[in-house]
């Protein structure tokens, strides 16, 4: 049992100041207001915000969520963690069908142990044209029976997968896997505002990084952007480092969906969180500089970004300095990916929920991580 007096909070309802939290077996079991801190209780000074949900994350810290050993994967795990993610899919870039099915079985235990909250499949069923940093001659249109391998190497654990859906038979397989409770993302694709309409109709919810590995929008030719942004079917994923979507186009894209249906992201890869060099996604050079991923050309020369090197908190921090509130924030962070994917008892500080929180100052900055109850060791 342990009870935090919280300066300032945010709740469902929003910012709330003095609130006393009493946590019991990982769960918060009293959530309400005191104007000073009772005896016994920890005082948190500044925000107590919801843990962060990372909903699309490759790996950091050296490690890779791509591995058939779980011990990389929960190093993985681990270092997400200390940068206030308390509850995260695990993503996994293009590869060929048994290579995915080796590393969804190496994951799916971990999701059913509670490490994870689910795997995300980015890949293989996207557009060459907009291949960011996949292997191109591994990319495929869906088959069933592809999906149906898929499906049951997850174990149940499958909780998103990206898919084009301008690819024959996107939208069938969209139907399918939606089905069989698992959301569709609409990303990594050439198509236009028909096609996107039409994977929304088939049960398509989420945008796979929006701007980033789609059609830009035109006047003429608008594209995925515009569709994705005004269809309250959708929550569209945004990398909140700065580099892979400008700050101008951030607060716009938060300004046009809305806080419920925006949700803040890494993309990380392994080199986050780690020194700039060489690394490898999904089996292709990357080279980190200044923090920036990107693929090695052929000539040497840095290519296609590669996934980001963005933490959680950073992310938070960075939402903050472009004008949101740390309420707004936090909704990006946590409420809004939680909800939308329906991770319940995750993302929200109330009776009954898990009783994960990161505590930040008024400029988003990360200090302490609290999961299930418990401190988490930064
Ligand atoms: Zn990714």
């Amino acid at each position: 049992m342990t009870d935090l007096w919280c300066e300032r909070a945010v709740l469902p309802p929003g910012a709330a100041t003095g609130v006393l939290l009493e946590v019991a077996d990982g769960r918060f079991t009293t959530v309400r207001p005191a104007e000073r801190p009772t005896e016994g209780a920890e005082r948190l000074a500044g925000w107590a915000v919801p843990g962060f949900v990372d909903t699309h994350v490759h790996g950091g810290g050296g490690a890779d969520y791509a591995t058939v050993d779980p011990d990389e994967a929960l190093a993985a795990r681990g270092f997400h963690r200390r940068h206030g993610t308390t509850s995260s899919f695990a993503s996994l870039v293009t590869a060929d069908l048994d290579t995915l099915v080796a590393q969804l079985r190496t994951l799916a235990p971990l999701v059913h142990a509670g490490e994870l909250a689910g795997v995300h499949l980015e890949g293989p069923f996207l557009s060459p044209a907009r291949k960011g940093a996949h292997t191109e001659a591994l990319l495929t249109p869906p088959t069933p029976a592809a999906v149906d391998r898929l499906l049951e190497a997850a174990d149940g654990t499958l909780a998103m997968v990206t898919v084009a859906p301008e690819l024959p038979g996107a939208l069938e397989t969209t139907a399918r896997l939606v089905a069989a409770g698992v959301a569709v993302a609409i990303g990594h694709t050439d198509g236009d505002e028909t096609d996107v309409r039409r994977a929304l109709d088939a049960g398509a919810s989420v945008a796979t990084h929006l701007f980033n590995a789609m059609r830009p929008i035109h006047q003429r030719e608008p594209g995925p952007v515009p569709v994705l942004l005004d269809d309250e079917r959708a929550m569209v994923e945004l990398i909140g480092d700065g580099f892979h979507v400008h700050p101008d186009v951030v607060r716009m894209a938060v300004a046009a969906a809305g806080l419920d249906r925006v949700a803040l992201v890494t993309d990380a890869m392994v080199a986050t969180g780690m020194p700039d060099g060489g690394y490898t996604l999904g089996g292709l050079d990357v080279v980190v500089r200044r923090g920036e991923a990107r693929l090695v050309a052929e000539d040497g020369s840095p290519g296609s970004i590669a996934g980001s090197t963005l933490t959680m908190a950073a992310g938070f921090a960075f939402l903050v300095g472009i004008g949101l509130s740390v309420p707004g924030a936090a909704w990006l962070a946590a409420s809004t990916p939680a909800r939308r994917h329906g991770l319940d008892g995750v993302g929200v500080i109330e009776v009954g929920a898990a009783a994960d929180l990161c505590v930040v100052d008024d400029s988003g900055r990360l200090s302490r991580v609290l999961q299930r109850g418990v401190w988490v060791d930064r």
